[in-house]
């Protein structure tokens, strides 16, 4: 391997995190609970130390992410860069999906250290700190903070279970590890409370979001004898419905979950007539990761997801068909 895209060792990212004073923390565009929740955990860890930190994300904090302790720390990117010495890019496999307004907020950090679960990431930044068979970027946050003896307060502690618990499907995926459950344990000991945490996190949705679910309930089609399953959201129905982007978080595991279903595929319109690809695997066989390479997206083997030029009708053609693809060579093998 190339010595410049080598891992970080843990050591190696404490000493950064020791040795600086300022510190700007980046996740991706359309924040998910590992996003959110990985930059919250490091953020107040880091405050914890004395450190200054300045938490962004290009939009702003997500409505359905704001129960989370401490979440007033997360602002939308200043328009001037901002001065510091360190910038964090946590759960991001492309240094662009920090979004163009949080790349130029910390445009004039010296360092850039960047620590993800993707498989696909890049490796860019000076530090690379990617473990792909974490199943969540807050775990390696937890595993860093507790490996080097940091702080854990208790905002960090409420994070990293709801980063984690919301990208393993509620500690349901097969990346879901035995230190997994090992660190819940543990968060537990610190004083998390499970049952206030997880209704705060699944049952305190919004009802456009059930509406929402109508809608795609509505477009929902079977295709490659059950095995694909997919709908679709257009920029009518989420205008008609006053939608936020985190809305649909979560829905493709409604079909994901049929039987006989190895692929569910989510399509959704969104602005500059781009479409959004969300995609889950059930099937190690059918690696969703690959398929979004195809089209200069990424993720995980059974969870990835990929930004298309638009009309609706043609992303999905050329999606379909590239699913269809991969079934037609396994079934030729098989
Ligand atoms: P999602 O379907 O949005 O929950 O994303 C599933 C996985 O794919 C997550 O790990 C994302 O980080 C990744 N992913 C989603 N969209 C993209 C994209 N446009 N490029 C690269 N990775 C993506
Ligand atoms: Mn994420
Ligand atoms: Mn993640």
């Amino acid at each position: 391997m190339d010595d410049a895209n080598a891992n970080a060792s843990t050591e190696e990212i404490g000493s950064i995190l020791r040795s600086h004073d300022s510190f700007i923390l980046l996740s991706h565009v359309r924040p998910d609970g590992d996003a959110i929740g990985s930059q919250l955990a490091l953020g107040h860890a880091l405050m914890a130390m004395g450190k200054s930190v300045r938490i962004l994300s290009e939009e702003g904090l997500p409505e359905n992410l704001a129960f989370l302790p401490g979440s007033g720390l997360v602002e939308c990117p200043p328009s001037e860069p901002i001065e510091a010495d360190v910038a964090i890019a946590l759960d991001t496999a492309t240094q662009e999906r920090v979004g163009a307004k949080c790349l130029h907020a910390a445009s004039r950090a010296a360092l850039w250290l960047n620590i993800d679960h993707h498989i696909s990431n890049h490796r860019y930044g000076d530090l690379v700190h990617v473990i792909p068979t974490c199943p969540a970027t807050g775990q390696i946050v937890y595993q860093l903070l507790t490996g080097l003896g940091l702080p854990l307060p208790d905002e960090s502690r409420d994070s990293i279970y709801v980063a984690v618990s919301t990208d393993t499907g509620s500690f349901q995926y097969p990346n879901t590890t035995a230190e997994t459950y090992e660190m819940a344990a543990d968060l537990i000991r610190r004083g998390l409370d499970v049952g206030t945490i997880n209704s705060k996190t699944y049952d305190e949705l919004p009802f456009r979001r059930l509406e929402l679910m109508r809608a795609l309930l509505n477009t929902l089609e079977l295709a490659e004898d059950g095995w694909l399953a997919h709908w679709e959201l257009t920029e009518a129905v989420r205008d008609k419905l006053h939608l936020q982007p985190a809305d649909s978080e979560g829905l493709i595991d409604h079909i994901r979950a049929i039987r006989g279903v190895k692929v569910a595929v989510f399509f959704e319109e969104i602005q500059n007539g781009k479409i959004r690809v969300s995609m889950r695997s059930k099937d190690p066989a059918i690696d969703v990761c690959k398929i979004a390479s195809q089209f200069n997206g990424g993720g995980h083997a059974l969870a990835a997801g990929v930004r298309m030029p638009g009309p609706l009708a043609a992303a999905k053609s050329r999606l379909i068909g590239a699913i269809h693809q991969r079934i037609a060579e396994i079934r030729a093998e098989g």
